[in-house]
């Protein structure tokens, strides 16, 4: 039977990072990266804003909020090494209200993250920077960008198999079984024509499954279900705009703490294609169907900053699902990265509610995965 020194179960953007950093620390590891499907990054890694994020809103001391920090300086050098497209294109928070207490909360909150570039902006810089938009005052920061995020991923995986990383497709965990030499890893490869089963062993195994990593955690033996974090499954909808982008800079309203997302902003891609969304809907199942009937809530949401909008300007986009461990009107969940003394499973590592901002901070996220292998020595 094949023996691995690592299974990293999902290739999505933090699967892949994780196996990159690995691959930094332990270059002569073996590693499989499985993915149930053809490809890799084609759930929540491919239907999301791709913003590298500042690290403005996350309470300090969180996971989030280190990670996201940590992530973004680690990511933006990650693309200029290698050429992955971005820009630091900036983002105004923006509130209507003249005497408005949240602004400068969410400065503080930023500062004690170690965001310390935000610039306040008064309504004249904002109308001069962004003629387009309605706003009392906002927050400015420089520090946030967008990428192409399949590139991104792209180069990873390119990089994780020129050093001998063994990617495997088509090929979903059914169950994982811990032994003396780790675990035995059971999987069903879908052939297109035929389903096959294969098993491996493996020294460690690191489940980063995304919206399944509660589903796969439930498939590992003798894995206490009280240690498995609730599981909720939040919807984000986006809706393309059909004109000329008027915006140089992302565009958000204040955040509003009743809800689980950071409220419908504007975000655009490399190419100036301008969107909005995503929205925050607890729903039962993975479905990435846009419900055009959202057109007028959406048209509503935006006009507040950018009161020219027409609700026949909304073209329905994506969806993405966040996988969140919290539900409606709970206190918003940390990441949480549940190691081998949480579960009291040598070699066992897993990830849940790794949703925004999971992107920016996938790097940083690679790179905790990989300091608790290292303090418990491959
Ligand atoms: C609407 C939305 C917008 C967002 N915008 C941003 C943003 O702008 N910036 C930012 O930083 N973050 C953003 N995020 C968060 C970011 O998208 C996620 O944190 C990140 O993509 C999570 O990556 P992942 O690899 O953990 O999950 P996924 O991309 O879901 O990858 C998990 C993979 O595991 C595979 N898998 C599952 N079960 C098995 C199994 N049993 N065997 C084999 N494979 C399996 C799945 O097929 C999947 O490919 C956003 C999220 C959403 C939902």
């Amino acid at each position: 039977m094949d023996r691995f020194d690592i299974c990293i179960a999902g290739a999505g953007v933090v699967g892949l990072a994780i196996a990159h950093r690995l691959l930094e620390a332990f270059p002569k590891a073996s590693i499989v990266l499985t993915e149930q499907e053809s490809s890799f990054g084609q759930h929540t890694s491919s239907r999301l804003s791709e913003v590298i994020h500042a690290g403005i809103y996350y309470p300090p001391g969180s996971l989030k909020a280190r990670l996201c920090v940590e992530g973004k300086e680690a990511l933006y050098a990650f693309c200029d090494k290698y050429r992955v497209p971005y820009r630091r294109i900036g983002k105004l928070i923006l509130s209507n209200s003249d005497c408005d207490q949240a602004i400068s909360k969410l400065a503080h909150n930023a500062k004690s993250n170690g965001v310390d570039d935000l610039e306040y902006w008064a309504e004249d810089r904002i109308k001069v920077a962004e003629p387009a938009v309605r706003a009392a005052h906002g927050l400015y920061s420089p520090s946030t960008g967008i990428l192409d995020s399949h590139q991104y991923m792209q180069t990873l995986l390119t990089l994780n198999q020129q050093q001998g990383m063994l990617y495997a497709p088509r090929t979903t965990i059914t169950s994982v079984h811990p032994s003396e030499q780790g675990f035995l890893v059971k999987t069903k490869i879908d052939n297109r024509s035929k389903t096959e089963t294969y098993r491996f062993n493996s020294k460690w195994f690191v489940n980063s499954a995304g919206l399944w990593s509660q589903h796969l955690a439930a498939t590992i033996e003798n894995l206490p279900a009280s240690s498995i974090p609730k599981h909720f499954l939040c919807k984000g909808e986006y809706f393309d705009y059909r004109g000329r982008n008027p915006f140089s800079h992302l565009i958000y309203p204040l955040p509003d703490p009743e809800l689980a997302g950071l409220g419908i902003h504007s975000t655009q891609d490399l190419s100036g294609q301008l969107r909005f969304g995503p929205d925050a809907e607890y729903v039962e199942e993975v479905d990435y169907q846009v419900t055009p009937d959202k057109r007028s809530t959406f048209a509503q949401a935006i006009r507040i900053y950018f009161p020219s909008l027409a609700a026949d300007q909304l073209v329905p986009a994506y969806a993405g699902i966040r996988p969140k461990i919290s539900g409606p009107n709970e206190k918003p969940g940390d990441f949480v990265v549940s190691c081998p003394q949480d579960s009291g499973i040598p070699g066992l590592i897993q990830l849940f509610g790794i949703e925004s901002p999971g992107l920016t901070a996938s790097l940083s996220i690679g790179s905790y995965v990989s300091a608790s292998i290292k303090e418990l020595s491959l």
